[in-house]
């Protein structure tokens, strides 16, 4: 598989550290609010690379942390009368609900920052011990950057560029305006941990070094997040990784684009900020989870209510495919018929198709291409025939959900399985008009409606009435 390396800037063949396995580490959000549609994406776009990889036979180890100390949780604590913990627990549980509902995969592990304080606190000892870290009276400590001299390599800035750009802010302890804090003393009223520089709580940054470290070891496979965190937040893990353990930290970087809205940028202020719960209770999570994948990760992508209904449609049509597949292949028997062997190639050629794309860095948007192929040749080879072979019916649709499945998609199965038993039932009720038996019709369409489901008969037979 080729991967888009952030740190070359190139597309590189995957080579991992141990064969057949995989180590990623990906950001995971900090718990202080629900997540917003531009969350949704690294989080969706690195489960598919999981799920990919996975599929082509790796062992994957998929860590994501979850940032549980912040100030912006100190913040919401504060103004709700709270405290951190019962802020960071409650959207954490929240986050779990959204991740769940976009069909993503638990992590193997999920690692809370607070669970990781000593493994940080000797962290940043030893970067002081080396040099590499300083302590100011007030009980910081910061990173000295102008000591690792490749600092700024991920986000291809040399140090003097970022200095000549940065200020030195009143009151600043810092050496240099670069440095960044690794551990922060506790002002009054903030939660803290006990530590060789005084209380305090430590940096953003330092929490990932760590947690990479801990459950994935020095050098990992994959690190992965949204390009808003190249710079500082990636820079600095390495700085504090490399710097501590003395070799490269993440041999690949990978970095999914932007999420604008109605064609700008999201903002609270904008009033065009949107919560995956706010979209997911109108339209449904899984048309969220198909607009993330329906570009390639690394290009930008651009949201609104438009774009949602046709994503929801698109799914509708992949439904629809397997529905009529599943209906065939119930009622269908025998093995392939003369002819049938020409269909099997021809649908074989739509799973090379897929791999290809998603072999060439990821590229979901044609693999989504591949599986519209499949679903228009079943449509045509296999739903449109009259007596296809069970053989065949079970092959597609097998094919159908093997390459559904990497993408994560069409899990909603409870919506067909429902309309497959409304389906049965106005069957039944088709055929006990045809027996004149009115009771029964009567009763399954007061069944029906119970069901919250409105029949109407017509020459073509019976339909469902949408309102
Ligand atoms: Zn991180």
């Amino acid at each position: 598989m080729k991967i888009y390396n952030t740190m070359s800037g190139k597309k590189e063949e995957l080579k991992t550290i141990n064969e057949g396995e995989v180590k990623i580490y990906a950001c995971g959000p900090t718990v202080y609010n629900y997540i917003h549609i531009g969350n949704a994406r690294p989080i969706c776009v690195f489960d598919i690379l999981r799920r990919y990889l996975e599929y082509r036979g790796y062992k994957v180890t998929y860590v994501q942390n979850f940032t549980d100390i912040d100030d912006k949780i100190i913040k919401k604590a504060n103004e709700e009368n709270s405290d951190y913990k019962t802020v960071s627990e409650k959207f954490i549980e929240e986050y779990k609900t959204d991740s769940k509902g976009l069909n993503v995969r638990e992590a193997t592990i999920h690692p809370k920052a607070t669970e990781n304080i000593q493994q940080m606190i000797d962290m940043v000892k030893k970067l002081e011990e080396k040099g590499y870290a300083y302590s100011t009276e007030y009980g910081d400590v910061y990173f000295r950057t102008n000591k690792f001299r490749e600092y700024g390599k991920l986000s291809h800035q040399p140090l003097e560029d970022l200095e000549a750009g940065a200020r030195i802010q009143i009151g600043d302890t810092k050496e240099n305006p670069m440095d960044f804090a690794l551990w922060k003393g506790a002002k009054e009223g903030e939660p803290y941990w006990e530590s060789p520089w005084g209380k305090g709580r430590p940096g953003w940054h330092i929490e990932c070094s760590c947690m990479a470290k801990r459950y994935l070891g020095d050098t990992i496979d994959i690190h992965c997040g949204g390009q808003d965190l190249i710079f500082p937040h990636h820079e600095n893990e390495i700085a504090q990784s490399e710097c501590s353990n003395g070799v490269t930290f993440a041999n690949y970087w990978m970095h999914n684009g932007y999420i604008n809205v109605d064609n700008k940028k999201m903002s609270k202020s904008l009033g065009n900020f949107f919560t995956v719960r706010d979209v997911a209770e109108q339209f449904g999570y899984e048309p969220i989870r198909y607009l993330m994948i329906s570009s390639h990760y690394r290009s930008p992508i651009n949201y609104s209510i438009d774009i949602i209904k046709q994503c929801k449609s698109a799914l509708d049509r992949l439904y629809n495919c397997r529905q009529d597949l599943a209906f065939l292949a119930d009622s269908s028997t025998g093995e392939f018929k003369e002819g049938e062997q020409e269909i099997k190639d021809k649908l074989l050629t739509h799973k090379d198709d897929f791999i290809s794309s998603m072999e060439d860095d990821l590229n979901t948007a044609d693999a989504i291409s591949a599986l519209f192929e499949l679903a228009r040749d079943i449509n045509s080879s296999i739903n449109a025939q009259t007596k296809p072979s069970k053989e065949l019916c079970d092959f597609a649709l097998n094919l159908y959900d093997e390459l559904s499945g990497v993408l994560g998609l069409l899990y909603e199965q409870k919506d067909s399985e429902v309309k497959d038993s409304v389906q049965e039932l106005i069957d039944r009720r088709t055929q006990a008009r045809k027996d004149k038996n009115w009771a029964e019709a009567d009763k399954i369409r007061n069944e029906l409606a119970e069901m919250g489901i409105t029949i109407k008969d017509t020459p073509n037979g019976t339909i469902v009435v949408t309102e």
